[in-house]
């Protein structure tokens, strides 16, 4: 049987990233993934209805846009194409008004009236430096190459977003800025919340939030052929439960969760370690939807109707409570939806003149509670005459989003909460949190910085330690 000198378990896209950034520098890789398809949470389905292509997982791509290891592979040529939303993402209320994201932050600012200037304060820096950012944040903790860079987003990123509210006068804008700092999936209150919604807007503003052309699955196969184009190999259907089965190899990377990385047989690794993956957190779960539609949403804003990402759930207060409250274990029935209208934009999603619905929700770690009517109630409620036009829905709940893929472990679908505790130090408190106490093996999932989203980062440079400690390599991005 073939040796190899790195296998990949997983092929997420930190997996894929880690595999290509191996095999760029001439190691002979292969990937092994436990489900039939490749692509982890990039996959595109038809979950309802025949011509019906639903995103399972992630939908919206603002950091592969963003992230410098997309930026550095030329996945264009292997067929990879993005289409931004007309509006990046708008957030409506119940007086039929909206706060919006336009890609433009001029836009932006002008939009929110009162607020605009305040806006413009907070963001313009980070989205003229976003370039120097990245280096500093998209990875390990380690000296900054920019420090004063780092040092004023930190003073505006460090704060709980609850914080950074206060300083805006307008309703909008603070449901706005919720919205954004919601994705963290936390309390609004939590310490670092502001650093998710400042990343997410800054680069909305020079990136966008575009989707793929056909579905996430798109940008799967654009990573698998460019990775295959350099020789690399893909095993899919096979679940590794002991490193035994695999084939030899002198490296092993691991696209999987503390808790995956417990039930693995064969790692060898120390007792002293083991016990601090044992102490790894979980954030919360997601009960996720998705529906075909008969029209596009009536959504009663008009500007909500060209939004690619539509946050749902009303206003700063209702927002931080519904978190807040999930976040202790509580089943509510008014929760912050994240919604996405991709049809609207890709015509490939549905059959013509139909369109797709997409949505998750924050839901207590690992619950079964089924929150469809909740979250149809809340699109409902800023677009009356949703529910008729429904075809067909699918549901996945917390405890299904894990059966899907184990690395959602109890729906949490960012490898392990990203509160100040665990943002950098994850899956353990190390400067190098890629490697393991086996020299040979490494984490490369999004349990390791900068964690969950779609950017490959986490691969990208748990590859590069390796190179480093193996090959005497010192790999960087090639942008
Ligand atoms: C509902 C939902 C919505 C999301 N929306 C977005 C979004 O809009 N934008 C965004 O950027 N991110 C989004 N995300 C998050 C994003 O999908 C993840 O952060 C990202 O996929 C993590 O990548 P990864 O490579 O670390 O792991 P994954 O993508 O989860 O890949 C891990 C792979 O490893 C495989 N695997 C695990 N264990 C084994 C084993 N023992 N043997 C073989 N194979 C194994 C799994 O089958 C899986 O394919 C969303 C996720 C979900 C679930």
């Amino acid at each position: 049987m073939k040796k190899y000198d790195a296998i990949i378990i997983g092929s997420g896209p930190n997996g894929l990233a880690a595999a290509i950034t191996l095999q760029q520098q001439g190691l002979s890789t292969l990937v092994v993934e436990g489900a039939e398809t490749i692509g982890g949470g990039l996959r595109t389905k038809e979950l309802t209805l025949s011509g019906f292509k639903h995103d399972v997982c992630s939908a919206i791509h603002p950091m592969a846009m963003a992230s410098p290891f997309f930026q550095s592979i030329p996945l264009r040529d292997y067929g990879l194409e993005f289409v931004q939303p007309t509006i990046a993402a708008a957030h409506p209320l119940d007086n039929g008004d909206a706060g919006i994201l336009y890609q433009d932050i001029h836009q932006t600012a002008k939009a929110l009236g009162a607020d605009g200037k305040k806006y413009l304060h907070l963001l313009k820096s980070m989205v003229d430096s976003y370039t120097d950012l990245s280096e500093d944040t998209l990875g390990p903790l380690r000296l900054p190459k920019h420090p004063f860079t780092l040092a004023s987003f930190g003073l505006k990123a460090l704060p709980p977003a609850s914080w950074i509210a206060k300083l805006f006068s307008e309703e909008k804008t603070k449901a706005l800025w919720a919205g954004m700092a919601g994705h963290g999936m936390q309390p609004l209150s939590n310490w670092t919340t502001s650093a998710i919604g400042f990343m997410l807007m800054a680069v909305g503003h020079r990136y966008g939030w575009p989707i793929p052309v056909g579905g996430s699955q798109a940008i799967a196969d654009a990573l698998v052929r460019y990775y295959q184009s350099l020789g690399g190999e893909v095993q899919t259907g096979l679940w590794v439960k002991d490193v035994k089965d695999l084939p030899e190899h002198k490296l092993l990377f691991l696209d999987m969760t503390p808790k995956q990385i417990l039930a693995l047989k064969g790692l060898d690794l120390k007792e002293t370690y083991l016990h601090q993956l044992k102490k790894y957190r979980q954030g919360m779960g997601v009960f996720k939807m998705d529906w075909a539609l008969s029209e596009p949403v009536p959504f009663t804003n008009k500007d909500t109707r060209q939004a690619g990402t539509v946050h749902l759930g009303g206003t700063f207060a209702e927002i931080a409570h519904y978190e807040k409250t999930a976040h202790q274990g509580h089943v509510l029935d008014k929760p912050f939806v994240l919604f996405a209208q991709q049809s609207i934009f890709d015509n490939t999603r549905a059959p013509e003149g139909k369109h797709t619905g997409w949505a998750y929700c924050h839901v207590p770690n690992g619950t079964e509670a089924d929150y469809t009517a909740a979250i149809e109630s809340q699109i409902e409620r800023f677009a009356p005459g949703f529910k008729d036009t429904i075809l067909a829905k699918h549901t996945f709940s917390a405890i299904q989003m894990e059966a899907y893929n184990p690395n959602y472990v109890g729906g949490d679908i960012n490898g392990g909460i990203m509160d100040i505790a665990q943002l950098y130090t994850r899956p353990t408190l190390s400067l190098t949190p890629y490697r393991t106490t086996n020299a040979s093996v490494y984490i490369c999932s999004s349990s390791t910085p900068p964690g969950g989203g779609v950017h490959g980062m986490c691969g990208f440079q748990a590859a590069k330690v390796a190179l480093n400690d193996h090959y005497g390599l010192n790999i960087n991005l090639n942008i």
